[in-house]
């Protein structure tokens, strides 16, 4: 069913909702930008249809709202532990379609992979209904079309907005309810067809063509460059890397709480083990990581597509101005590189 809602009636059922759902969207924080006098867009809870920000592209995106920054895990003292809790309401989610990619990507690390469920994770998930934010116009780092994920079909609502209205369309009959007093519309969500930047993503034939990009020079040409802040993990829709800490809450070091936090296969030291060595010591290393893992090895391990989902958020954060797409066009050009003198 679709409707066409004005801007306080939509508050109203936002009211309605709230009975049971925490509502989370693109919300503005001013002045909380990386440069002063700027804002920054990253989700939070919302109660108003004001505060979601339909005009720009978040800064953050919505993985946010399930795999926190920081999260506590549990409780402890000497003898027991407590895991820490969540409140009971479900959870409804303003996602764009390539968001909505992300959240698959990332059910698939935290829910199956290896036969493991993270508890903290599924709790959550479980929760989630999504409205999905039409997005037809992109912005200029994105290329979810050239990654497959301008278009899905998982969500409840759908909606446009316009100056002070929306328009709305109900895919899951349990919200129809909501709008029984709103004026029918036969609105369909529509979606981005080409983007203003298009990648080709290479193909890595074999394993010695794999091996031979590994020790290309184009990867040590970031050591100069990327100053391995790990901005540009903390922004992606995909990452899920996260360490724990145990935190005391006094000199008896069997009370406190265990924590967890984003980590980033950016920052220099992620990849350390006992006894000093490390894997990936130069930023060129850990930029090959990153851009391999995004655009061959999930999908060589799941067999079906790519983990990145184009968002072009890595690129809008980078201090250094390192794109993610020009990474990708060098990395193409070292593979037909490495054919050409195969042959
Ligand atoms: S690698 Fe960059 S473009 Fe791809 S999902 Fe992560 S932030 Fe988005
Ligand atoms: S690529 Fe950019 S954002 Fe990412 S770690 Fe390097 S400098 Fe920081």
């Amino acid at each position: 069913m679709g409707y066409k809602v004005d801007f306080k009636q939509m508050n109203h059922i936002f009211e309605q909702l709230s009975d049971e759902y925490d509502i989370y969207a693109p919300k503005r924080f001013k002045k909380q930008g990386r440069y002063s006098d700027t804002d920054i867009v990253r989700y939070d809870r919302v109660e108003n249809i004001e505060d979601v920000v339909f005009d720009q592209k978040s800064d953050y995106p919505a993985k946010e709202v399930l795999s926190p920054i920081t999260q506590p895990l549990f409780y402890f003292t000497e003898d027991e532990y407590r895991e820490s809790k969540v409140n009971d309401k479900k959870i409804l989610i303003f996602m764009r379609p390539c968001d909505v990619h992300a959240m698959e990507r990332q059910n698939r690390v935290y829910l199956q992979n290896g036969g493991f469920e993270d508890f903290y994770y599924k709790r959550l998930q479980e929760k989630v209904k999504i409205v999905l934010m039409e997005c037809c116009t992109g912005w200029d780092t994105c290329f979810c079309v050239s990654m497959g994920t301008n278009k899905t079909d998982e969500y409840s609502i759908g909606v446009r907005c316009l100056d002070n209205e929306l328009l709305v369309e109900v895919k899951d009959d349990e919200f129809n309810s909501y709008f029984e007093d709103a004026a029918n519309d036969d609105f369909k969500v529509e979606f981005i067809e080409k983007n203003q930047i298009e990648v080709k993503i290479p193909e890595i034939k074999d394993k010695e063509v794999l091996a031979k990009l590994k020790e290309h020079p184009m990867w040590q040409s970031f050591n100069s460059r990327c100053i391995s802040c790990g901005a540009c993990t903390i922004a992606c829709s995909t990452c899920t890397c996260f360490t724990t800490t145990d935190i005391m809450y006094n000199e008896n070091m069997n009370i406190g709480e265990r924590k967890r936090t984003s980590a980033s296969c950016q920052i220099d030291g992620f990849s350390d083990m006992a006894g000093g060595h490390s894997f990936r010591p130069t930023a060129g290393d850990r930029m090959r990581y990153k851009i391999l893992h995004k655009f061959h090895d999930y999908k060589a391990r799941f067999k079906d597509y790519h983990m990145c989902v184009g968002c072009g958020r890595c690129t809008s954060r980078c201090p250094e101005y390192i794109s993610v797409t020009k990474t990708v066009e060098k990395m193409a050009a070292a593979i037909e590189e490495i054919e050409r003198e195969g042959k």
